[in-house]
């Protein structure tokens, strides 16, 4: 464990990461995002994430929810094509090669789901993101843990982390322990918190320190999902992805708290920041 392991997101890392759009660009040149989502109570989370990849650039946005969705996803996010996977709950995950995956908001744990993720998961080679209900799925078994495609990137948050992983004494264990299970997954972790950590394969961290309490709602880690597999979508990297969404993530929170308060701002709100974001960055 040496000091150079350990590294701040500061401005200067994300203007490197940041690619701005290319002028002579079309749909085709920012990828397709296919975020797998919600269930009968919680479409709002497949609006929410759907909503964040919209808005975080990818060329075609794709939604497989439920069919009590429809209407509600194609009326609050009409730029996003709809994708039947059942009739409350997802029970099929259409399997497209060129496409990236954010898979688990809202999902719920119906073993139906369950079904369908891991027979996705096996079939699955391309990395993609997981995210909660996802997560809750595959921590049942740790064969289902070895399902996950390397290079992928997850986003838990502590007690999503503890079900995967077990518990440990305080968030310093926590944090070898994901450095310890990045490397044998091969996969890149994102361990949700105040000041969010990205683990990646070879034990590097990276500490977030854009975002604040305002997040602590319902909601907000659905954001996050849409965001990362945009750009996973867009051909960032696993590990670019994961710190430039970290990083849009809270700095959009960070915006929203300016204009609404950290009580009343609302997920959607951050959404809703995404753009200003951008114009900062650009
Ligand atoms: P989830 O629990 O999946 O909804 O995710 C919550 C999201 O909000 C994560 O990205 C957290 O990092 C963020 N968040 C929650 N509470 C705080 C906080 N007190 N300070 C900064 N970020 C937070
Ligand atoms: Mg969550």
């Amino acid at each position: 464990k040496t000091p150079t392991d350990y590294f701040v997101i500061d401005d200067e890392m994300i203007k490197e990461i940041f690619k701005p759009k290319n002028d002579f660009a079309h749909k085709g040149t920012y990828g397709k995002a296919i975020i797998v989502a919600g269930s009968c109570g919680k479409i709002g989370a497949a609006v929410l994430a759907t909503k964040s990849a919209l808005k975080t650039g990818t060329g075609l946005t794709f939604t497989i929810a439920p069919n009590c969705g429809y209407e509600i996803l194609q009326t609050s996010c009409p730029e996003a094509m709809f994708i039947s996977g059942g009739k409350k709950y997802i029970e099929e995950i259409e399997i497209q090669k060129d496409s990236v995956y954010g898979i688990g908001p809202g999902l719920g744990t119906e073993s139906q789901t369950e079904k369908s993720l891991l027979k996705f998961l096996k079939q699955s080679e391309n990395p993609l993101l997981l995210d909660a209900d996802a997560l809750n799925i595959i921590s049942k078994n740790q064969d289902h843990i070895n399902l996950i495609p390397k290079n992928s990137v997850i986003t838990p948050h502590p007690k999503e982390f503890e079900r995967l992983f077990g518990t440990t004494e305080d968030s310093f264990e926590r944090l070898e322990l994901a450095r310890i299970k990045a490397k044998e997954l091969q996969i890149f972790i994102v361990l949700k918190d105040h000041h969010t950590q990205i683990i990646d394969p070879k034990g590097k961290v990276f500490y977030n320190i854009t975002g604040n309490s305002g997040l602590a709602k319902g909601g907000s880690g659905d954001l996050l999902t849409g965001i990362i597999t945009s750009l996973l979508a867009q051909k960032y990297s696993p590990e670019n992805a994961s710190i430039l969404g970290v990083w849009l993530h809270g700095k959009a929170a960070d915006f929203a708290a300016k204009k609404f308060s950290k009580e009343s701002m609302l997920p959607t709100d951050v959404i809703g920041e995404l753009g200003n974001v951008f114009l900062y960055l650009n």
